[in-house]
């Protein structure tokens, strides 16, 4: 039996009474209450933006974004997403809400082509319905698949190996779709390796499942996670372990702000490949993280992981010269600030 995992619902959590309501301009973050999302929101706040967040809370957690409109619904539900479009008058949407996981996406692909693709279409024909034209959506260097060079950039083959890197390509596909058909204006951003938290320990990652290596190490470093396993110390990087590009996540935030703003100036639909365009090995993540913790680790060294290539390291020149992009945080600081929120676990 195909399992869609859950029902969409709808509900008008914190709204603003609807009487004589006159429509204003202002951002809507779906997925806003999600890792990179809830981030996001923060910042387009702390810019002056008024944002609304439409968001299933399958994954995400509405203690993340407390002083924000909430409208719980599905992007399976278009019911649900005609009804919140109708409320406000958005200059753009930002579009986070997908399932994130390249293994679930291998077992159970109906739920990733549900949610990732026909969510993701549902989205954007109730934004055409409405009249909004500005999209910056989630991506991910899984487009990619096994890269033929390094680093990678925009131009390098697409060949996504999961269903969830399929789902990716298919979205940043029909975007180039609408843009040519509808005039939608959408910037595709592909995340390499999203880490980090709040420099002031407020807000960060809290999948759950947790499968991620810095999240799920600094776990191991507080008790939460009885041990630590390395998946694979035998791949022809220099110490046999995988090597990966970590982007902070208020980094990869200014980025987005950077694409709101290019779309507005510019009105023409880009992608980008955002990392620092340095590397590091799963081993270098450990000693760092055991320096920062101030704690020893219990490592047990697996077998790879199926899918996982040996180095993913992004070029970030495009990003650079177009939007003006500046990543600002290290490996260090990306680890301290995770430590600082993991330290902090200040809702589950
Ligand atoms: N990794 C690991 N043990 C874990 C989780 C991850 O050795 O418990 C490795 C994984 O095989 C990969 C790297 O850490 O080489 C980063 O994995 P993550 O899942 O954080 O991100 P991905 O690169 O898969 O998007």
């Amino acid at each position: 039996m195909i399992s869609l995992g859950f029902f969409p619902v709808r509900k008008i959590l914190f709204n603003r009474s609807r009487c004589n309501m006159q429509p204003q301009k202002s951002v809507c973050v779906v997925g806003g209450a999600g890792y990179i999302g809830s981030h996001m929101v923060t910042l387009l706040k702390s810019k002056g933006y008024t944002v609304v967040v439409f968001d299933d809370l399958s994954n995400g957690h509405a203690e993340a974004i407390k002083d924000v409109e909430l409208f719980q619904g599905s992007i399976l539900d278009r019911e649900a997403l005609t009804e919140f479009f109708s409320q406000y008058d958005f200059e753009c949407v930002f579009h986070f809400a997908s399932l994130i996981q390249v293994g679930e996406s291998v077992s159970n692909p109906s739920l990733y082509y549900q949610n990732n693709v026909v969510g993701s279409i549902n989205l954007l024909d109730c934004m055409i319905a409405r009249g909004i034209k500005k999209i910056i959506f989630s991506s991910t260097a899984a487009i990619f698949g096994s890269p033929l060079r390094s680093p990678i950039d925009e131009d390098h083959p697409k060949s996504p190996l999961s269903p969830y890197g399929k789902t990716k390509l298919f979205v940043e596909e029909t975007l180039k779709d609408y843009d040519t058909a509808y005039g939608l204006k959408s910037i595709s951003l592909r995340y390499f390796n999203a880490a980090g938290a709040a420099p002031d320990g407020m807000l960060g990652e809290r999948h759950n499942p947790e499968t991620h290596l810095i999240p799920l190490v600094l776990q191991h470093a507080s008790n939460r996670q009885e041990s630590f396993s390395i998946f694979g110390d035998d791949y022809s990087t220099p110490d046999g372990t995988c090597i990966r590009d970590y982007i902070h996540v208020a980094d990869l935030c200014d980025a987005h702000l950077l694409a709101l703003k290019f779309l507005e100036v510019n009105n023409r639909s880009e992608a980008f490949n955002l990392g620092t365009g340095v590397g590091h090995s799963v081993a270098e993540i450990i000693d760092i993280a055991q320096t920062i913790s101030e704690k020893s680790f219990d490592i047990t060294v697996l077998s790879r992981r199926p899918g996982d290539p040996s180095v993913l390291i992004a070029d970030g020149t495009k990003a650079r010269k177009i939007l003006g992009w500046d990543p600002k945080w290290g490996i260090e600081e990306i680890i301290a600030h995770a430590w600082g929120w993991e330290k902090k676990f200040p809702w589950q």
